[in-house]
């Protein structure tokens, strides 16, 4: 052995050490780490003004030390058992080393010449994954993404190409029609974002009402809106706005797993009407996609297979570091015809194995899919399976163990995210807010307000970590009562 092979063992070692001592602390976070604490802006600047005019080199030991140590103090620790707050997850040392790796070699994804054995362990990862969505691997196309937004966005653009065939040369102006976008008003907030950054405009999105008890998308809704938009022969549209005879249905958002209350919308019925219609069906299964992967999940995501792309983010459910999203689509010509991009500087690409600067928005691009492949490897598909239906287990437990307490759920979901308040908070004896804060302010447990569309105010709770047991669930209990008592 020479002492560069010596020295690739040597690494390879520290990393599983690495992965060790991550796993060690993420758990011993319960007993010696608080998840959460109070900081004022102003006192991280000041740090930041007096250490770090960068004048001088530095020891890196050093700067790690208090750079670590600050990050622990100063935010959130979503890593935590006991934070229960949005989907950001604790993650496995596999995946620390993932990105660890993926940083010392740094392969550039853009194409696939360049980094051919990276490039084709994401190929194999989408493969591996796009049954469990019942899409056929043999032509889907799939690809890794920074996360939902990104994905989202994938969504809008591949719609409105397949659409409206001139929309990639002449654009949005370019069109005699004027595309919808339907979601619900429980839908994620990043296509108001999409709608704006694509051109379509805000006013482009239509939000459709969910059922009062469920959060899903109200169907009937749905169709009544659809048929709202529709041209009648009366139609005189003010000067100056788009005529309305002109819009056209061009994509419907499902959301499978909201992400205030977790609501599956109703994915088969919203197909029907999505194939009626002739729009893109967009499934936003962001966080709970990871359900397609359970058994006794799995069921709940009906219909799934029916979308024409599928957003599911890997650094949520599937527990990896951010960011790691994920992108099917069944119309890989929409793809080719979204993102193709010649240069005279690339190394050109082949029909058999195409280049991701071509087939997606990035161009430079980070190997996204280590992490999560790595961490697949180390526990199998069935661990992971299992992994993510205690959680949701956790998630069923919670919802009894506040009951049991006094407090009431307000959604229904088979996912682990409770919605609930309180009589005390019901009558204004106490604002949901304060008692959240509350719970950030001593540090034990963390849950955050929601708002629904409705502008119903509840606590949420949601089960974002897979150490997190009984007992933790016990501690989060406890502040709560603590919280409503002072
Ligand atoms: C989190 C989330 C997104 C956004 O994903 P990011 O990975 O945060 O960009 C989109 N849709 C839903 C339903 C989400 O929960």
């Amino acid at each position: 052995m020479n002492d560069f092979e010596a020295h690739v063992i040597a690494l390879n070692e520290l990393l599983g050490q690495i992965a060790r001592e991550h796993e060690w602390l993420v758990a011993a976070q319960r007993e010696h780490q608080a998840v959460s604490g109070v900081t004022r802006p102003e006192t991280v600047r000041a740090w930041l003004a007096q250490n770090y005019r960068f004048e001088q080199p530095m020891a890196l030991e050093n700067v790690v030390a208090d750079v670590g140590g600050k990050l622990r103090q100063w935010g959130v620790q979503v890593t935590h058992p006991r934070y229960f707050g949005l989907f950001n997850p604790t993650v496995p040392g596999a995946g620390v080393v993932g990105d660890a790796l993926t940083a010392h070699l740094n392969p550039q994804l853009a194409t696939w010449s360049h980094s051919v054995a990276a490039t084709e362990i994401e190929r194999h990862l989408i493969r591996f994954l796009a049954p469990s969505i019942g899409f056929d691997p043999e032509t889907t196309f799939g690809c890794f993404t920074t996360g939902g937004q990104e994905s989202n966005l994938t969504a809008v653009i591949l719609a409105l190409t397949h659409q409206f065939p001139t929309f990639g040369a002449t654009g949005l102006r370019g069109l005699d029609a004027h595309p919808l976008i339907y979601l619900s008003a429980e839908g994620h907030h990043s296509f108001h974002k999409i709608a704006h950054a694509t051109g379509l405009g805000r006013h482009a999105l239509r939000i459709v009402p969910v059922e009062s008890k469920r959060l899903r998308m109200d169907v009937r809704a749905l169709r009544r809106a659809i048929e709202a938009d529709r041209p009648t022969p009366t139609d005189s549209s003010p000067p100056g706005a788009p005529s309305r005879s002109a819009v056209v249905p061009a994509m419907i958002v499902a959301t499978a797993g909201t992400t205030t209350a977790g609501a599956i919308d109703p994915l088969s019925e919203i197909a029907d009407v999505a194939a009626e219609v002739g729009a893109w069906l967009h499934v936003d299964a962001a966080w709970g996609g990871a359900a397609a992967l359970v058994d006794s999940l799995r069921p709940y995501l009906g219909g799934i297979e029916r979308a024409d792309s599928v957003t599911w983010d890997a650094h949520k459910w599937l527990s990896v570091p951010m960011g790691a999203g994920l992108f099917f689509s069944k119309h890989p010509a929409a793809v080719e015809a979204a993102f193709a991009a010649t240069t005279g500087y690339m190394p050109a690409g082949s029909a058999s194995a195409r280049d991701p600067y071509s087939t997606s928005l990035q161009w430079s691009r980070r190997f996204i899919g280590l992490k999560l492949f790595l961490a697949l490897a180390e526990i199998g598909a069935a661990g992971l399976a299992a992994r993510i239906e205690r959680q949701a287990e956790m998630g069923r437990l919670l919802r009894e163990k506040l009951i049991a307490a006094g407090f009431f759920a307000i959604n229904e979901t088979p996912l682990p995210v409770v919605c609930f308040s309180h009589p005390q908070i019901e009558s204004g004896a106490i604002r949901a807010g304060a008692v959240a804060s509350r719970l950030h302010e001593a540090g034990r447990a963390w849950i955050s307000k929601v708002v629904f569309a409705t502008g119903r105010t509840a606590l949420r709770a949601c089960i974002t970590s897979y150490l997190t047991d009984s007992s933790d669930l016990d501690v989060l209990i406890a502040e709560l009562a603590h919280a409503l008592s002072t």
